[in-house]
This record gives C-alpha cells, sequence and structure tokens, in this order.
C-alpha cells in the first residue's frame, strides 16, 4: 500500500464491528444494504442490536433492504470541517420502504434542494478494502 493510501484508510474512521452488527458492515461491501429483523416477530430494527427491541428475542436475522426510501429529516453540516469528510455534508435519516430508519449522507444535489419527503436511493462508496459505506442520492424520475 502506498503511503498516501495507507494515510487515507487511517485518516477515515472506522466502524466498531462486533458479533451483532457485522453482517450490516460485510453487506455493505457487497453493495447491499442488510437490516436486522427479529426471527421471532420479524420487526426490523436499526442499528442492530443484541436483542429484538420489540420481543427481547435473541434470535436475530436480516433482510436485503430494497434500498429505496425517503428523506424523514436532514441536517447541513458546514463547520467544523473533519478530514476525510467534505463539505457541506448532508446528513440525512432516510425511513427506508420496509419501515425502519437510518442515518446516512446525501450525494448528488444541491445542499439547498434538499426536502424532508424526497425520494432517495441507496448508493455505494468502497472507502478501502476493508469498509464500504451506504449513502442515498436522488432517486431517477
Ligand atoms: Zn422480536
Amino acid at each position: 500500500m502506498s503511503d498516501q493510501a495507507e494515510a487515507q484508510r487511517l485518516r477515515h474512521p472506522r466502524p466498531g464491528i462486533t458479533h451483532d452488527n457485522r453482517f450490516f458492515w460485510e453487506g455493505l461491501r457487497s453493495r447491499e444494504l442488510r437490516i436486522q429483523r427479529c426471527a421471532a416477530c420479524h420487526q426490523l430494527q436499526h442499528p442492530p442490536l443484541p436483542l429484538c427491541r420489540a420481543c427481547h428475542g435473541l434470535e436475530l436475522g436480516w433482510v436485503r433492504a430494497s434500498g429505496r426510501g425517503v428523506i424523514h429529516s436532514f441536517v447541513v453540516a458546514h463547520h467544523p470541517p473533519v478530514p476525510p469528510f467534505s463539505y457541506p455534508n448532508v446528513i440525512v435519516l432516510v425511513e427506508l420502504e420496509e419501515g425502519t430508519r437510518l442515518v446516512s449522507r446525501l450525494a448528488g444535489l444541491d445542499p439547498d434542494d434538499v426536502a424532508i419527503g424526497l425520494p432517495v436511493v441507496v448508493d455505494f462508496e468502497v472507502v478501502d478494502g476493508d469498509l464500504a459505506l451506504h449513502l442515498f442520492r436522488p432517486a431517477a424520475g
């Protein structure tokens, strides 16, 4: 790995990967948005937890989300700039069509045009060989 690539890798924050959320991060590397689902009551939840929030069941699996949703809420971060993120940084709370929400980043739209209810679709960003991230873009049409 070049010094520049190593610097880039070290600069990007790493997620805390545990037994409970490993499927999620592995899914992103496979360009899949995976959402935890309780095997007993089928409740979806994100972020992943060791047990079901609804029924406290311990048997948890996951489903592959469609990646489609709408912006439920958002904030446009301007300051302070924190490498390696670019600014203004549009941080969105996306309501997935499966009915759960997750925090992500929005790309492909002027920050002044971001609106609650805007349809979005997931995309993936490969940071390096160990890490891929999700982000959202405005849905076509
Ligand atoms: Zn449950």
